[in-house]
C-alpha cells in the first residue's frame, strides 16, 4: 500500500500540464501564464510629474525659495508646447508629462499664486532642497520595452493582471483549467431536494466535491448518480471519461456493491494505485486512460470533445485521470483535498502541485490510535505564539458535520501515540 507522499508522487508522474489557450485577460485570474509577457513600451512612457505643483528649472530655486512667471498649465493626458526658460514655471498635475526645459516639480503646498491682470506669478517658500529630478518619474523607470514583466509559469494574481493590462494584453495565453466530471455511485442515494426513505441518504458528496473542485480553480461538471449496476456504471463512466478528470464517489472499498474498480477496468482505465495508507480515505483508487485506447478512439472520432467554458474554447484530447473516492463524506473530502487537488494543480501548471502544510502546536494533548497517518479535522489559528491547532471532536469518516467546525486538517503520523499539548505538528489549512 502506498504512503501519502508516494501516492502524491505517483499522481505527479502520471500527469502533466494541459495545453495553453487564449482567454480574455479578465478571465485569467488564478490561471498560469503560458508565455513570458514582454513589455512593448516604456513605463512610464514619458517623464511624468509625481505631484500636483509647478514644473520648473531646479537651478531657479535657491534656499527653497523662488518667484517665477507661470507660463502654462498642463493636466494629465495633455502635453505643454512651451519650453521652460529660466524664471518660468508651468502649473502641472500628477501624471502629466514634464514640459521641455523643466527638471523638477515643486508641490503645490509649498507655493502661493498671485494674479495681476493676465500675469500669474508663483511664489515658492520653504521648498527645501530642490535637486534635478525632484518629484519626477523618469521615462522607463518602472519598466523598459523588451523586458519580461510576467514570466511564463506565474499564477496570475491581481498584480499580474494589472501589469498585463498596462502592457495592453487584453487576451493572454494561459494553461487551461481542467473540466472535472463528478459521478456519485450508490443505490441508497437520493437527490438533495428529496426526503430520504428508509435506508436512503442524500447525495451530499456530489455538491461537496463540485465546490472543492471550483475552489481549486477547475470546472466541475456534475453527472448525477450511477446506480450500483455494472452496465449502468460502465455507461456513466464512459460519459465521464470525456472530461480531463473523472471523480467517482463510493463503490471502491470491499463491499458487495463496490463495483467501481471493475467497471473502470472494463471501461479501459488502467489502475495506477488502489489504497493509500491514510485515514480517512484508505480505499482511494487512481488510474488513467490507456494512451493507446485514447488514440484508437481518436481514429474513430469518439474521444474528441470540444470544451466551451464561457469564452474559452479548446479542443480537448488528452487522457482522462480517474479517482475512485471512498463514499464516506469526510474520506471523499480529504482525498479530494490531498490527491485530487494535487492532480488539478499539476494539470493547471501550478507549482508546487503537492499540498503545502503549515506548522502548529497542539492546544491540548491528543491520542492518535492506529498506524495510519490521520488527517484530523481541526481548528488552526495564528496567534502571538505562532500557529496553534486544536483537533475538533470527530466521529470518523462519516461525520461530515465535524468538518463544519474545522478550518484545517491536523496531521498525526506517529502510530499509537499520545501527542502532548504543545507538540508541533503539520497542518493543512483550508
Ligand atoms: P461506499 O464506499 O459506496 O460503500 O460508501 C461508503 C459510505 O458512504 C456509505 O455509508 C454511503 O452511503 C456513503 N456515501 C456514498 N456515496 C455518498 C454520497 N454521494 N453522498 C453521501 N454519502 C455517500
Ligand atoms: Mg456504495
Amino acid at each position: 500500500m502506498l504512503t501519502v507522499p508516494e501516492a502524491l508522487e505517483s499522481i505527479i508522474r502520471h500527469s502533466s500540464r494541459l495545453e495553453p489557450m487564449r482567454v480574455p485577460l479578465a478571465e485569467g485570474l488564478g490561471l498560469v501564464l503560458a508565455r513570458d509577457a514582454i513589455s512593448d513600451l516604456d513605463s512610464p512612457p514619458f517623464d511624468k510629474a509625481l505631484m500636483d505643483g509647478y514644473a520648473l528649472r531646479s537651478a531657479d530655486v535657491r534656499e527653497g525659495a523662488a518667484r517665477l512667471r507661470v507660463v502654462d498649465e498642463v493636466l494629465a493626458g495633455q502635453t505643454s508646447r512651451r519650453t521652460i526658460q529660466s524664471g518660468d514655471a508651468i502649473r502641472i498635475m500628477t501624471g502629466a508629462p514634464i514640459p521641455a526645459g523643466a527638471d523638477a516639480v515643486v508641490q503645490v503646498e509649498r507655493t502661493q499664486l498671485e494674479t495681476t491682470g493676465t500675469q500669474q506669478i508663483v511664489t515658492i517658500t520653504n521648498a527645501g532642497q530642490v535637486p534635478p529630478g525632484r518629484n519626477i518619474m523618469k521615462r522607463a523607470e518602472s519598466l523598459s520595452a523588451g523586458t519580461c514583466v510576467v514570466p511564463a509559469g506565474r499564477r496570475l494574481r491581481a498584480q499580474e493582471i494589472g501589469a498585463l493590462a498596462e502592457l495592453g494584453q487584453s487576451r493572454i495565453s494561459v494553461i487551461r483549467a481542467p473540466r472535472v466530471a463528478i459521478l456519485a455511485t450508490g443505490d441508497e442515494l437520493v437527490p438533495i431536494d428529496e426526503v430520504p426513505g428508509p435506508g436512503q441518504i442524500r447525495n451530499s458528496n456530489e455538491m461537496m466535491l463540485a465546490a472543492q473542485v471550483r475552489q481549486m480553480g477547475a470546472h466541475p461538471v456534475m453527472l448525477g448518480v450511477a446506480r450500483d449496476k455494472p452496465d449502468e456504471l460502465l455507461a456513466r463512466i464512459r460519459q465521464g471519461l470525456e472530461y480531463d478528470v473523472l471523480l467517482l464517489s463510493g463503490g471502491v472499498s470491499a463491499g458487495k456493491l463496490d463495483l467501481v474498480p471493475a467497471a473502470l477496468e472494463a471501461a479501459g482505465v488502467q489502475q495506477v494505485f488502489h489504497k493509500v495508507q491514510v485515514k480517512p480515505g484508505q480505499p482511494l483508487w487512481f488510474g488513467t486512460n490507456r494512451i493507446e485506447s485514447v488514440e484508437r478512439s481518436h481514429s474513430l472520432g469518439e474521444m474528441r470533445c470540444y470544451v466551451n467554458t464561457g469564452g474559452m474554447e479548446s479542443e480537448e484530447s488528452g487522457p482522462c485521470r480517474v479517482f475512485g473516492l471512498p463514499g464516506n463524506p469526510v474520506s471523499s473530502m480529504v482525498c479530494c483535498e490531498l490527491f485530487v487537488g494535487t492532480l488539478i494543480r499539476r494539470l493547471m501548471g501550478i507549482e508546487p502541485a503537492i499540498p503545502q502544510t503549515f506548522r502548529g502546536s497542539l492546544t491540548r494533548e491528543h491520542f492518535h490510535g492506529g498506524n495510519r497517518p490521520t488527517y484530523h479535522p481541526a481548528r488552526w489559528e495564528w496567534t502571538d505564539y505562532g500557529g496553534r491547532v486544536e483537533p475538533v471532536t470527530w466521529k470518523g469518516s462519516a461525520d461530515l458535520s465535524a468538518t463544519v467546525a474545522a478550518n484545517a486538517l491536523a496531521i498525526f503520523t506517529e502510530p499509537d501515540r499520545l501527542y502532548p499539548a504543545d507538540s508541533v505538528i503539520d497542518v493543512l489549512v483550508w
